[in-house]
């Protein structure tokens, strides 16, 4: 919930190439949609079409089997968006979750306070009398803007049928709050002991003033959280800890190191509730930007829940008789934000030339995504639609493990260069001789080697390939 952070600058609307490549592919290829597309579209809302929906699965499904699956000490859990109205006044969110923000009298556009006094070379929580004698206007049609005002981020709705304040409810902007509420019923059903963490998946809301950059901000989204318990004097080994795990799931997923960064945030920048934080950046063609934040959050959470339920949510140590609160580290990051960074991080132009500097210039877009993510792992291609009395048993026995693709439709050179484009690591070509043999070519994506295969053999090919 850092607020002070260098998020969308004014500069933000300025169209990137590689962003611009992005997200035609995104939506030529089906990965990412503007959602409501055919109403002329909804601001900072997306939709993720065949391959995004993979992609984004993929991206999801790594990090519940780094964080969850292959760990001791870490359960998952699946909590409601809806949540008492009362936790948003424990959190802080009622009061604390805004961002600045300033009027155009003459144009009604809407702008980040903070952003625009930073343009300005003023601290962004400087509150000038008048904005005009400041010397600054409306950046769009120069009209005169109005005073600063606290804006909350949350979308409020209401539950039951009376619109009052009484049923008024609030779609969670973060999903860790759900975690905290049930810090208890996991610690008692699962007969854990600190030190522990829950980690969850799930939507978020935020009423973004300035949303931008395609599906980096965006107004509804999806978090991957984890929450873990520690004894306070443990949290700065487990803080510590948990910064190098969470770089090592970037690399090891293929993030190129050069573009992943660790920004210790300042003192004065640190969000109320943080001893100590850390954003993961990414070298994003727009800026440098947060892609994930590692918190040491203190005993601010649970002593918050426990002080407005009124109930004891603090831990009983039974080795050494000592009670306490405990310190949380977090580790938050947006899932949709991460699947842009792995499309931008995978997007790679090849020139299709091999070496003859006569021939045009074209150039092929491969998706080098790691395997795991990809979102098709392989593709069935008969050299001819006459073979699809025999190549079509082999998909449909492949398809039963793999997300997979059959196409016939134009030259080999031309399904190859489909499938490169959305990132298939293995294409498998079925020709006639297959037929005699019972073999078929597997092509590699990246080194574009080819090798023959018994299609007797070609599961345990793939099961190897893919562990
Ligand atoms: P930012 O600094 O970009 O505003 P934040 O510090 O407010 O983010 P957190 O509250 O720490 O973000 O949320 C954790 C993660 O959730 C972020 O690192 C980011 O990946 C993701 N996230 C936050 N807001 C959005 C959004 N509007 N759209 C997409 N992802 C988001």
């Amino acid at each position: 919930m850092s607020k002070k952070d260098q998020s969308d600058k004014p500069s933000e609307s300025k169209v990137n190439p590689l962003m611009e490549k992005i997200v035609s592919l995104a939506k030529r290829r089906g990965f990412i949609f503007q959602s409501s597309e055919i109403y002329g579209g909804i601001n900072s809302i997306y939709d993720y079409g065949p391959l995004g929906v993979e992609l984004k699965n993929n991206v999801k499904k790594e990090w519940w089997k780094a964080m969850v699956q292959m760990r001791n000490n870490v359960e998952g859990l699946d909590s409601g968006i809806l949540m008492h109205p009362k936790i948003w006044e424990a959190s802080g969110h009622l009061a604390g979750f805004t961002d600045p923000l300033v009027d155009c009298k003459k144009c009604k556009r809407r702008f980040r306070a903070d952003h625009l006094l930073e343009a300005k070379g003023l601290k962004p929580d400087f509150r000038p009398a008048s904005f005009s004698e400041e010397g600054i206007d409306c950046p769009e049609c120069g009209g005169e803007l109005t005073n600063v005002r606290d804006f909350n981020l949350m979308f409020k709705t209401f539950m039951g049928a009376l619109e009052e304040s009484s049923a008024e409810i609030y779609l969670r902007p973060e999903t860790a709050q759900g975690i905290y509420v049930n810090f208890p019923n996991v610690l008692n059903s699962s007969r854990q002991k600190l030190p522990f963490g829950i980690a969850q998946i799930g939507k978020a809301f935020r009423n973004e003033i300035t949303p931008g950059n395609f599906t980096f901000r965006m107004r509804e989204f999806e978090q991957m959280e984890m929450q873990f318990f520690v004894n306070p004097k443990e949290a700065d080994k487990w803080f510590e800890y948990w910064q190098e795990q969470r770089l090592n799931w970037y690399l090891d997923l293929g993030v190129n190191k050069d573009k992943l960064k660790f920004r210790k945030h300042a003192s004065d920048e640190l969000a109320h509730y943080a001893k100590a934080a850390m954003d993961v950046e990414y070298d994003f063609p727009f800026d440098q930007r947060e892609l994930e934040g590692i918190h040491n959050r203190g005993e601010w959470d649970l002593s918050r829940h426990q002080k407005f339920s009124g109930k004891d949510l603090q831990y009983q140590d039974q080795e050494n008789k000592e009670k306490f609160t405990p310190y949380i580290i977090e580790t938050s990051g947006g899932v949709d934000r991460c699947t842009l960074m792995f499309l931008l991080n995978a997007y790679t132009e090849v020139d299709t030339r091999s070496g003859d500097e006569d021939a045009k210039h074209e150039t092929e877009v491969v998706l080098k995504l790691d395997k795991r993510l990809a979102p098709i792992k392989v593709a069935i291609l008969p050299l001819s639609k006459k073979l699809e009395k025999d190549a079509m048993p082999l998909y449909e026995e492949i398809r039963k493990s793999y997300m997979c693709q059959y196409d016939d439709a134009g030259s080999i050179g031309k399904r190859y260069r489909r499938q490169d484009e959305i990132g298939t690591p293995y294409c498998v070509t079925f020709d006639f001789d297959s037929v005699e043999d019972k073999k078929v070519t597997v092509r590699d994506r990246d080194t574009m080697a080819q090798e023959r295969i018994a299609i007797s053999e070609l599961k345990d090919y793939l099961t190897e390939k893919f562990c």
